[in-house]
Order: structure tokens, then C-alpha cells, then sequence
């Protein structure tokens, strides 16, 4: 073999052993950050290349049953999903026998990929009574206008829970944390002009102020950010966090002056989209998740069974596969005579896929993050559409789980 053989096989066995590192849970929740009690002073890292500042993208936020880590117990809580026909760019429209769809030019016809959701949004607005949607309440002059008017008013309320909402996403580094990278911050829009975005333009526009050829990111010469995060109580008796205020240091500084590690946060390329895969949860996909959480009978993990449980009999099929584990699994932990347990041990390792492709969410289990701190955010409650969702009511579980 020539040296130039042996330099492409050497490459090739280190990228295939690239592809299967396997990223832990662990990991993963690195990556989230998270307001906690008392000062946090972090830095935002520059955007990457094609990307903004302040990164938007819309999510669902859904009430369904879910897991509670503090409690160990399933409750009916808010969750937020990805939404594809807002995130994702335009795919080939096919008609009903999968056949492509042409414009009048024999182009493509382009839509929006499906979004579970979205589509259920769409289908309760078209049973409005389509003749008043545009008509203000002055303009009825019968009574059955004003009937119909009122249930137009109904349906629009019922169908704007299924309406996908504006989030911030944000690169950070927690400056407590350097060693763990840049992490993701993610917080909603908010039409009060009182959530974390509008704290961090006060906080900014005094920096730019003070050093107006100064880039707030810079690595080298950025700003400090302070955080002041206190204890508060929710409507609903819920322990939480809440962001208090956002200062902005008045000088200059790198976010380290450990050289090394300043360029390992400079060459560090964690983006939001890495942690908003579609998720695969107790086997089925992300798009059949979201059909069943519509229904109300959306999979959810049952602590006390230790596994994922199908509500609705007509998924049998999808529960008797949903806590089998790949072959994979079993041989990571076959040298334990106790299935059951060494199942909890395959679990408790914490391994998933790398991230580089579609992360395996089946082989976390929420009881892995049992201990991780309850994400509120009630501070940035609110909705930038129907103003009626008050998110502070209750948990809002914002991890992959
Ligand atoms: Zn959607």
C-alpha cells in the first residue's frame, strides 16, 4: 500500500469512527442554557456565517401530557415543538397519487413542508363562516350575522392554540461554564416589549453608545452581559426563575484571557438548528408524534413503568415496538443478566447518535434528566398572536425530552 493509500484508509477509518461518536444526553442539555437563581454574567458569541444576531424561528407551543422531572410523575403541561411549514424551506408539491405538481411553466409547483399542526390550524379557520371573517363587529346588521360572528370569534380562538410562535435563538457562553462551549439560548418574542430580546437592546444600545465601532460579540473585545435572575412563584404555585434585568459591562474585555480557550469558542460552530432536529420520540416520528397531540393521545413517558405509553388502544402496534430496544442497545448491555435493568443502565448511559445526524431521542429517556433544574419561562410568557396564552401559568418543559 502506498503511503498515499494508507493516508486515505487512515482517513476513511477516521471518519467512519467520526460518525459514530456517540454524543451523550448529558451533552446535549450542555448546550440549552438555562437562567438559574442569582447573577449569571454570559457574553453572545458572533453569529455564524448567514445567520443574525438574534436567530428567529416559530415553534408550537401545545398543552399535552408530559413528564415532570422534578416530580417524576406525567402532568399536562406546555411543550414546544419544531414546526417544519415554518422552519424548513419549500419542498415539491405532490398531488394525492405522489405524482409532482407543475406550474403552467412545467416547474415544480414549491409549498411548505407539512406541519401536523399548522394543518390543523388551517382546517379549523376554514370552518369559519367564510362570508364575515373580513367584517368588523360594526358592520353585522342581522342577528345571525351576530351569531355567526361570535362562533367565527370561537373557532379563531380554538384554532390559534395550534399556531406556531416567534422565538429569539441565541449563542451564548456562560462565562461560569466556559469549558462547556456555546450554548443556546432560547426565548420568545414578546408583544410587551418585556421579554429577554427587549432587555438586551436596552443593554445594547448603551454599549453601542459608549463604543460605537465596537462589536458587542467580539471574542476579543465584546461585552460582558450581567444577568439578574430571581425566585418567583407562578400563577399556577410553580417554583421558577425569572430574568430580572440584563446589564452590559462598560468596558471592553475577551470573554477569557485563556487564549486557547477564546479560540476554541471562536472555531466553535454550535447553531441552534443542531438542537431542533425533528425529534423521534418512543419510536415514531416527529410528524406522528404531532398528529396524536392533536388527538390528546400523544406518547408520553411513564415513570412509574418505566416507559413510553400509547393512550389511544388503536396504536397497539406502535406501543408493543415503542420500549423495544435496537440490537444495538442490547448488546451494550447484555453483559447484565436483568433485562429490565440493564435496559435502565442502557438508558442511564446516556448515548444517543451524534448530533451531525438526526438525534435518536428514543434512547433518552426523560428520567435521565431527572435532576436537571425545571426550565420556566415564565418570564417571557405571553404570545405574539392571540395575547390570551399565559405560558407563566404553568411548566413549560423546553427540552428535548
Ligand atoms: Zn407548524
Amino acid at each position: 500500500m502506498s503511503n498515499k493509500n494508507f493516508m486515505s484508509a487512515f482517513e476513511q477509518y477516521n471518519k467512519s469512527h467520526e460518525q459514530k461518536k456517540r454524543v451523550s444526553g448529558e451533552d446535549l442539555l450542555k448546550k440549552y442554557f438555562q437562567i438559574k437563581e442569582g447573577v449569571q454574567r454570559i457574553r453572545l458569541m458572533p453569529p455564524l456565517s448567514g445567520e443574525e444576531y438574534f436567530e428567529k424561528a416559530k415553534f408550537h407551543m401545545v398543552r399535552e401530557t408530559a413528564y415532570n422531572r422534578a416530580t417524576g410523575k406525567t402532568y399536562l403541561g406546555w411543550k414546544k415543538h419544531y414546526c417544519s411549514a415554518s422552519n424548513d424551506p419549500k419542498v415539491e408539491k405532490v398531488d394525492a397519487n405522489g405524482d409532482l405538481v407543475l406550474d403552467k411553466d412545467n416547474n415544480p409547483v414549491k409549498v411548505r413542508p407539512h406541519c401536523p399542526l399548522c394543518a390543523e390550524k388551517d382546517r379549523i379557520l376554514a370552518t369559519q363562516d367564510q362570508s364575515l371573517v373580513r367584517k368588523k363587529e360594526v358592520e353585522l346588521t342581522t342577528q345571525a350575522q351576530k351569531i355567526g360572528y361570535a362562533k367565527n370569534k370561537e373557532i379563531f380562538k380554538e384554532a390559534m392554540q395550534f399556531t406556531p410562535k416567534d422565538y429569539f435563538l441565541l449563542r451564548v457562553v456562560d462565562l461560569d461554564k466556559i469549558s462547556d462551549g456555546v450554548k443556546i439560548w432560547q426565548f420568545p418574542y414578546r408583544i410587551d416589549k418585556q421579554g429577554v430580546h427587549d432587555y438586551f437592546m436596552t443593554a445594547i444600545g448603551r454599549f453601542h453608545k459608549e463604543f460605537p465601532d465596537s462589536d458587542w460579540t467580539s471574542i476579543s473585545d465584546g461585552c460582558t452581559f450581567e444577568l439578574k435572575n430571581v425566585e418567583a412563584t407562578t400563577k399556577s404555585g410553580h417554583q421558577t426563575t425569572k430574568l430580572q434585568v440584563i446589564y452590559g459591562d462598560s468596558k471592553l474585555s475577551p470573554v477569557t484571557l485563556d487564549e486557547i480557550l477564546n479560540k476554541k469558542l471562536a472555531e466553535d460552530t454550535t447553531k441552534w438548528s443542531d438542537l431542533h432536529k425533528k425529534k423521534v420520540r418512543a419510536k415514531i416520528t416527529h410528524e406522528q408524534y404531532l398528529e396524536r397531540v392533536i388527538t390528546k393521545t400523544n406518547p408520553y413517558y411513564d415513570n412509574d413503568q418505566k416507559k413510553w405509553v400509547f393512550p389511544d388502544p388503536k396504536d397497539a402496534d406502535l406501543q408493543s415496538n415503542a420500549n423495544n430496544r435496537s440490537d444495538d442497545d442490547l448488546t451494550e448491555s447484555s453483559s447484565n443478566g436483568n433485562q429490565e435493568s440493564s435496559m435502565t443502565q442502557a438508558v442511564v448511559a446516556n448515548e444517543m447518535e451524534n448530533t451531525n445526524t438526526q438525534p435518536d431521542m428514543d434512547s433518552l429517556t426523560p428520567e435521565q434528566v431527572s435532576s436537571m433544574p425545571t426550565i420556566s419561562e415564565s418570564t417571557n410568557s405571553g404570545t405574539s398572536e392571540s395575547g390570551n396564552i399565559d405560558f407563566s401559568d404553568d411548566e413549560v418543559d423546553d427540552l428535548p425530552f
